[in-house]
Formats: structure tokens, C-alpha cells, sequence
């Protein structure tokens, strides 16, 4: 007992030492092998001079097993800003020993919070989510690739339940993918052992489809024309050529959302010698503008192979105390039901049961005659159906 007590007092000052930055990752060889030289106190620090910034905002999607938050920083300008804005999000250091896509990923920050034109115009038809340490414990145990719980969350997806990082990034990505902005490019950022040049895996249409493989072709040659001396052409890496998986992020894109996301893996070179992040950054981001001005949003949601019947937004407030508004919005004339169920999934009340056309809906519910606690409202149409919680506090 006296030894573990011993033991978590360390490791605790240890933690508040590195978050008050006196023991800095780069000038302690012990937490160094320990974090591969960028910590989640480093993170912390940055966290607050990216907030500084009034691009940009941060927030959290959730906590990893340790219960370490994963941050996510949103920038974009509120002011000069297009409508509908092109979403792209991007997660970093899924690998805790890949820092390399962190110092892509900081470079990308640095160059969209620049004054010149092309950045302004940038915050101004995009938002970008990046998630910046995305495996905070994996990080902080210095595991090269696992969470605290030993798992790959890289290839996780397909495993139920999945573990926390994975589910909370999955939410995120359903909740944005379900908003009038749905996300329009998902990079997956990791840096690989031999990978000079950096490349993009590009997904063969044995696993995607003709058109999706084109338009990869036409986004990993857009990017790399911005840096063709150091990112390789679509055909570096080629994976999915005996099918589709269904472990990876980009396996829940491509079987929920198809064409409409643009959605790959980048390896930078896992190396000290890797640098010249600035290139890739800026490759990136003119690689992106390029590819998002030859495919608008209003074209896509009109071609959409997946067209979305409706929008369900979160109730307001939530949690609430007697009365709250549920929002939607449909894209498609239809009978609408609009139903609450307790956690038990008995039915509390319909709400709506009607024949709909195009347009918003806000429906008041009073909550008067039940208790406190968890409640799902549920949306269905003739084609869709979607669920969503909120909570009751008297
Ligand atoms: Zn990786």
C-alpha cells in the first residue's frame, strides 16, 4: 500500500510539473522517451496561445480512458464568412510516436491564422476541426501506437463498443455529418517508418468505387502539386485493392457518406530528418481550396449519393427544466412523426404525426407530467430515421 501510494504521488507531480511546463519535454530525456518529445501539458500551453487567436475557439469532443480531454480547436472567421461554409476536419496523432503529423498539423494552424489574403479567404469559406493529440494517454504512456487500454484505436472501428477515442471522434463526425455543414474532407494525420516521400493512402476502387478513385486521384495530385519534390504521386501507397475495410475512419466515410467526404490518411516521414512541415502545410491547404472550388458544397448536396431527408438539431436548452424546443429542418416533403421515449424506450408522447413539406420546424415540448432524467426524442420520416438524447432536471 505505502508503495503505491508513493508511486501515484510521483506520477501526479510529475503530470502538474509538466503542465506548469518547469519540466519541459525537450529538456528531460525521461519524459521525453516518454511523450516522443511533445506532451499533453506542451498541448496545454498551446492550447492557450491558439486561443488567444480570434479565429480560433477550443472545445472538447470528450475524454480518452484516462479521462485526459480530447481538445478540439475550431478555427474560422464568424464574420466574413461564406453560407454554407465547407467543413474540413482533421485528427492528429492516432500514433503518440508520430509527432511528425503534429508538426504538420501546427504548421497548418500557423499559416490559416496569417493575415495575407489566401488565409483570410480561407477562415472565410472554411471551418476546420482539428483534434491535435487524439491519443492523449498513449501519448503521456508512450505507447508508439495504443491507448491506455493496450488497443489500436487507428483500427477500431468495426470493434463493438469501441473504445472512447474512437466513439467520441464517431459522434463528432455523425453530428457534423448530420449538420447543414457536413464535413467535406476528414484527414487522418500519422507519419510512417519509410516514408520518403510523404504520401496519401489512396484507396483502390475495388474498395471504393470508379468515381471516388478518381476524385482521390484528383485530390492527392492537387496537394502534391504544391510540393511535388517532397509528396508522393496518388500511387505511393495503394491500399483497399481486395475490398472494403471496415476498421478505419475512412471505412465509416466511405460506407456512410460515400463521395461526399473526401476522407484519407496522410503519412508524413516518421524521421528526425522529416522537416520542412511548412511545404506540406502549405500544400495541404492550397491542395484543399483547389479541390473544395472544383466541388461545391451546393453541388454536392444536390448530387449526393446519400441525400438526407432531414436535419435534427439538439434541443434548446438541454438539459432543461419544464420546457425545451426540438429543431429540424426538411430537405424532402414527407410524413413526419416526431415521438419522446424514456430510457426504458417507452413512449412519453407524439408529438407531430403529419404530412410535412420543405422547411425548419421548431416544436415546444412541456415537460410537465414526467420526472427527471435521460428522455430520446426520435425523428422519422418515410426514408430516415434519427434519434437524440436530452435530459430533464427538475
Ligand atoms: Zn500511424
Amino acid at each position: 500500500m505505502k508503495k503505491k501510494y508513493f508511486r501515484i504521488n510521483y506520477t501526479a507531480l510529475l503530470v502538474f510539473l509538466i503542465s506548469l511546463n518547469i519540466i519541459h519535454s525537450k529538456d528531460n530525456s525521461l519524459v521525453e522517451s516518454n511523450n516522443w518529445g511533445y506532451s499533453y501539458g506542451d498541448l496545454l500551453v498551446q492550447l492557450d496561445e491558439w486561443n488567444a487567436s480570434p479565429w480560433v475557439t477550443i472545445d472538447s469532443i470528450g475524454a480518452s480512458v484516462q479521462n485526459r480531454t480530447l481538445w478540439e480547436l475550431t478555427l474560422t472567421d464568424t464574420i466574413q464568412s461564406d453560407d454554407p461554409k465547407q467543413t474540413v476536419y482533421m485528427h492528429v496523432r492516432t500514433h503518440p510516436n508520430e509527432i511528425q503529423s503534429f508538426w504538420v498539423a501546427n504548421e497548418f494552424i500557423n499559416q490559416l491564422l496569417l493575415d495575407d489574403p489566401f488565409s483570410q479567404e480561407m477562415r472565410k469559406k472554411c471551418t476546420f476541426y482539428i483534434v491535435p493529440m487524439y491519443n492523449p494517454d498513449g501519448v503521456e504512456l508512450g505507447y508508439p501506437r495504443q491507448n491506455a487500454n493496450e488497443i489500436d484505436i487507428e483500427s477500431n472501428w468495426s470493434t463493438e463498443p469501441m473504445e472512447p477515442e474512437p466513439t467520441a471522434l464517431k459522434q463528432r463526425f455523425i453530428d457534423l455529418m448530420n449538420s447543414d455543414q457536413p464535413i467535406r474532407i476528414a484527414l487522418n494525420m500519422h507519419a510512417a517508418y519509410n516514408g520518403n516521400p510523404r504520401y496519401f493512402v489512396y484507396h483502390h476502387e475495388n474498395g471504393t468505387s470508379v468515381e471516388y478513385s478518381q476524385l482521390e486521384q484528383e485530390f492527392i495530385g492537387g496537394v502534391g502539386s504544391y510540393y511535388s519534390t517532397g509528396i508522393g504521386p496518388w500511387d505511393t501507397f495503394v491500399s483497399w485493392t481486395s475490398g472494403t475495410p471496415s476498421q478505419y475512419p475512412e471505412s465509416w466515410f466511405w460506407s456512410n457518406h460515400g463521395a461526399d467526404v473526401m476522407a484519407l490518411t496522410y503519412e508524413d516521414w516518421n524521421s528526425d530528418d522529416a522537416g520542412n512541415y511548412d511545404s506540406t502545410a502549405n500544400a495541404l491547404l492550397h491542395g484543399i481550396n483547389e479541390y473544395l472550388m472544383n466541388h461545391n458544397i451546393s453541388t454536392i448536396l444536390e448530387e449526393s449519393q446519400f441525400p438526407k431527408a432531414f436535419s435534427l438539431k439538439t434541443n434548446y436548452p438541454n438539459p432543461f427544466n419544464s420546457t425545451t424546443t426540438i429543431r429540424y429542418a426538411l430537405y424532402e416533403k414527407s410524413m413526419v412523426s416526431l415521438s419522446i421515449f424514456n430510457s426504458n424506450g417507452q413512449l412519453i408522447e407524439t408529438l407531430v404525426n403529419a404530412n410535412q413539406g420543405i422547411g425548419e420546424y421548431l416544436i415546444q415540448w412541456n415537460s410537465a407530467q414526467v420526472p427527471s432524467g435521460i428522455y430520446l426524442y426520435q425523428l422519422n420520416t418515410s426514408t430516415s430515421t434519427e434519434t437524440r438524447k436530452m435530459t430533464i432536471l427538475k
